[in-house]
């Protein structure tokens, strides 16, 4: 199940379950859209994979057991690991490749 982080890992901005901005890659890695479009250039720091709008759980059960309070969002922040040269180094090399040729 997708797991619903609670921020973006590269500017901590609190992303609630319902935020628009919210996008993820394969690996459910969380950031804003921001941070994809201006710092990221829409690749993952993580996996090095593109980036989707991240669905909005239903807050209300319209189906019996499915919903954001049978399957809460994950409260656990994450932060990037990478430093500032290591990070622009690695998006400058796989920003060239179109996220479904990398
Ligand atoms: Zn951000
Ligand atoms: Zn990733």
């Amino acid at each position: 199940m997708l797991q619903l982080r609670p921020n973006c890992e590269a500017c901590d901005k609190d992303l609630p379950p319902a935020a628009m901005e919210a996008r993820i890659c394969s690996y459910e890695c969380t950031f804003c859209a921001d941070c994809v479009e201006r710092v990221l250039r829409n690749v993952c720091p993580n996996c090095g994979g593109g980036f989707v709008p991240r669905p909005i759980r239903p807050a209300i059960e319209h189906r019996p057991g499915v919903s954001l309070a049978k399957h809460p969002a994950s409260a656990e922040r994450r932060h990037l690991k990478w430093d500032g040269a290591t990070l622009a180094a690695f998006i400058g090399e796989v920003a060239r490749i179109p996220p479904e040729r990398r």
